[in-house]
């Protein structure tokens, strides 16, 4: 019997220098686990850029199949609670780093890291959300769930606005009712961020320095950071009494030089957002609140797309900040 294969982007190591090609594989090749997905799309996140170019000692074991979030079609199942023919998604679990992940045809996973994909999204658009809007969703839930309500006297910072995190936070954060005020490098992209959701755009230069005072005036109620760094330490000095920062992502820095004094005199609460290892229940939650929500034409206006031997290209391109919105990877 003429074995089965299957496509995947392979990064292999010689010298500390990372390279990627197609290769046809053989499912045996595959990784151990319960259930085997077909696998339609992939996106293309900040982690799987540091991946691609070898950056960050994320992957140990070579030769490695990257792509941290897949979605696509149960294949076959040892798992009670998937039968073929299931659309499932996939974000975290550390898939893609520590385990083969989605820039292929077929992956292989512990049916714990899946859940479905819920009715009115199709596996496009799941990537289309993917782990970047995933993460945007579970941090405005986060700081809806400490007290952020909708509405223009709660003003609704989102920092690194261009990017897959912020862009996804400006659009659910405007779906949601909140007034948003995007902050961006790229200020060019002012009509696209007001298309998607943002009440107010502003420059990042705003908010790029660490100031001196510990409390600088009122101005946010809620934040969703994708730069932390000094703008996270900048943020930190102008949030409302009472307000929440929902910490996402390091892209200016992974550095925090602050005071407590927000927190002792503001009363302003700092929430971490993990969308790597948060339980099944939390996630299948985030996921059909993202259904319940979305604009099919918003979401494909911030989405691109790339073929799977192509991804590799791009991954210089989302380090330096350069990839706006998100990219879907066509897997199939
Ligand atoms: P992107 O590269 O798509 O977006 C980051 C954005 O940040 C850029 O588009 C740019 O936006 C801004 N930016 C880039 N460099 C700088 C800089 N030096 N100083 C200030 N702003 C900068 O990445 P993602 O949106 O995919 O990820 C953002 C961060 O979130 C990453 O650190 C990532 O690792 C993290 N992350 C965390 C997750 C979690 O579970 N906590 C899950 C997913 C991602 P602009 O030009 O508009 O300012």
């Amino acid at each position: 019997m003429r074995a089965m294969t299957f496509k995947a982007l392979l990064l292999d190591q010689t010298d500390d220098a990372v390279s990627a090609g197609i290769t046809e594989l053989e499912d045996e090749r595959l990784p151990t686990g319960d259930v085997t997905v077909a696998v339609e799309y992939s996106s293309l996140n900040y982690k799987d850029g540091m991946i691609l170019s070898g950056i960050g000692r994320l992957v140990r074991d070579y030769p490695h199949v990257p792509g941290i979030d897949l979605a696509g079609t149960v294949e076959s199942s040892t798992d009670d609670r998937y039968q073929p023919g299931d659309r499932v998604a996939l974000t975290g679990w550390r898939v893609g780093e520590t385990h083969w992940g989605g820039y292929a045809q077929k992956a292989r996973l512990n049916g714990d890291w899946l859940v479905p994909v819920p009715d009115g999204l199709t596996t496009r658009q799941a990537m289309a959300v993917g782990t970047a809007g995933f993460t945007a969703m579970q941090a405005i839930l986060a700081l809806e769930g400490n007290g952020l309500t909708a509405g223009p006297d709660q003003p609704l910072l989102v920092t690194g606005a261009s990017g897959g995190v912020g862009g996804s936070a400006v659009l659910w954060g405007g779906l949601l009712g909140h007034h948003v005020v995007a902050s961006t490098g790229r200020l060019e992209n002012r009509a696209d961020l007001e298309a998607l959701g943002a009440a107010e755009v502003i420059d990042r230069s705003e908010l790029a320095e660490n100031p001196s005072r510990p409390l600088l005036g009122e101005r946010w109620a809620g934040c969703v950071d994708a730069v932390g760094g000094d703008t996270l330490a900048h943020v930190l000095t102008e949030m409302a009494y009472g307000g929440s920062v929902a910490a996402c992502g390091l892209s200016g820095g992974n550095g925090l030089s602050t005071t407590v004094i927000p927190f002792l005199l503001r009363g302003v609460s700092l929430l971490g957002i993990d969308s790597v290892m948060c339980p099944r229940d939390h996630r299948a939650m985030v996921w059909n609140r993202i259904a319940e929500v979305v604009d099919a034409d918003k979401l494909d206006d911030l989405t691109g797309e790339v073929a799977l031997a192509d991804v590799a290209e791009l991954a210089p391109e989302i380090l330096a900040g350069k990839v706006r919105g998100r990219v879907v990877v066509d897997c199939r």
